[in-house]
């Protein structure tokens, strides 16, 4: 047969290989730790959704709606279909779908896969993924910064503060109406400046100029009307509480007058939490206030508040600050010379199993030699040689693969079985200095 040819991954959607898997493990289970303190619950809503919740939920004038997103028709049914771009429209969805705000307000969380078509670069892929979360029938400030320091904590417990926090307020939809007349205003004042992108967006979203990347833009945005200016008492007095909530809890921050989240529905609270360690791709997770969402995708008014993390950016900043993964993969690698050794050796894998420990059973034959070798590559910490000799007398030999001078097993030993396994059982914890 002609060789077959292979059939490559699509492009920036990574394959996450086993030896990051470590890296993912120690995330998820930090950020699991860390929701369960405050009490949020998981959520998982599908990968697909119906195009027009994207649409809506997003805003069509936005970079994710008009050229990120993967939709496509049904073949099989003629339904408009996207991949995930984000998650808070899903969740917003389902919630409304199960009533689930019908009792109760709600802290969840999700993880998981999004996609947006992107031009693949360090820190921006067409898969990534994002751990986030949403409480909804909080009117807030107090929830906002609940889930600020829940994001600091998880950050800290992954060794990857300081990070910075910037911080600006939307205030409410009037206040952001005046402002959008405003700068409509200014913008068409400068008319031969602003790019095709500002262009498209004057009159459908004139916020989102602001945020642009363009250097040509730079200073006449500098200069553009400033939302800030136009906060009334109210926005005024729940950022002033929200500040208020974060000094207290010592956190750290700067007003940023220029971030803005782009959507349409965001109000009062928003904040990024950037990096200097990954260079362009520096925001590591983004959050804010949306209490006009729940109303627009067709809910009863509910406010919301949530945050999105990058977690392979935060990974990257992980790595950045010298995270090592030090835990063994397995502990005891079990060695046979097949036959009756090899039934015996499944067997004494089973009980070291029963006891806890991870364990590779060698597989298949081959020389005490090679699979020693094995043995070390597996990063055990014990080899357990079951040879014929062992196996006929009920005895196994045990050998540490790497330990301090004097400690037990150092020199390989032959002794009984039931000594070997009352030995494994009283150590209850491998300790392991690599
Ligand atoms: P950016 O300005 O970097 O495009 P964004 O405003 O599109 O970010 P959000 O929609 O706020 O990003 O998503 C929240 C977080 O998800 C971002 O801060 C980032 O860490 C991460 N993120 C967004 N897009 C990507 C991507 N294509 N690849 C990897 N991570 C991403
Ligand atoms: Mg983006």
């Amino acid at each position: 047969m002609a060789k077959a040819q292979k059939i490559n991954g699509v492009r920036g959607m990574n394959d996450i290989l086993p030896a990051d898997a470590p890296i993912w493990a120690e995330f998820e289970g930090v950020a699991q730790d860390v929701l369960a303190m405050y009490g949020y619950k998981q959520i998982r809503t599908p990968i697909l959704e119906q195009t027009p919740l994207f649409k809506r939920g997003i805003g069509e004038v936005t970079d994710i709606v008009e050229k990120e997103m993967y939709c496509f028709t049904d073949s099989l049914n003629g339904e408009q279909l996207a991949l995930r771009p984000e998650n808070t429209a899903g969740v917003v969805r389902s919630v409304i779908e199960h009533n689930l705000c019908y009792n109760a307000p709600q802290r969840l969380w999700y993880f998981g896969p999004m996609f947006r078509h992107e031009r693949p670069q360090r820190g921006r892929y067409r898969q990534f993924h994002q751990l986030g979360v949403e409480a909804l029938g909080f009117g807030g400030p107090d929830v906002d910064v609940e889930q600020i320091l829940m994001a600091r904590r998880m950050f800290d417990e992954l060794g990857i503060l300081p990070l910075k926090l910037e911080l600006n307020s939307l205030g409410n939809a009037d206040e952001r109406k005046a402002h959008r007349e405003a700068l409509i205003q200014y913008f068409e004042s400068h008319q031969d400046i602003l790019d095709e992108d500002a262009k498209r967006r004057l009159y459908t979203n004139p916020l989102r100029i602001l945020d642009t990347k363009n250097p040509e833009m730079q200073a006449m945005v500098e200069a553009a009307p400033r939302l800030l200016d136009y906060w009334k008492d109210d926005s005024l007095a729940f950022l002033k509480r929200l500040e208020q909530m974060l000094s207290t809890a010592g956190v750290e921050y700067s007003i940023n007058p220029r971030l803005v989240r782009g959507l349409d529905y965001y109000n009062h609270t928003v904040y990024e939490w950037v990096t200097d360690k990954l260079g362009a791709q520096a925001t590591v997770c983004g959050g804010g206030r949306y209490d006009p969402l729940v109303e627009m995708l067709g809910g009863r008014a509910t406010p919301g508040v949530g945050f999105a993390m990058g977690v392979e950016r935060i990974l990257e900043v992980m790595r950045e600050m010298g995270y090592e993964n030090n835990d063994p993969d397995t502990e005891l690698y079990v060695m046979h010379s097949g036959g009756d050794s090899q039934l015996y050796a499944m067997n004494l894998g089973e009980i070291m199993r029963d006891a806890g420990y991870d364990v590779i059973v060698h597989a298949g034959s081959g020389s005490f030699k090679s699979q020693m070798k094995k043995a070390d590559a597996s990063g055990a910490t014990f080899a357990l040689i079951c040879g014929e000799d062992e196996t006929a007398n009920h005895k196994v030999t045990v050998k540490r693969m790497f330990g301090e001078e004097g400690e037990r097993f150092m020199q390989q030993e032959t002794i009984a079985l039931e000594d070997a396994i009352r030995f494994f059982v009283d150590i209850d914890d491998l300790e392991v200095e690599e």
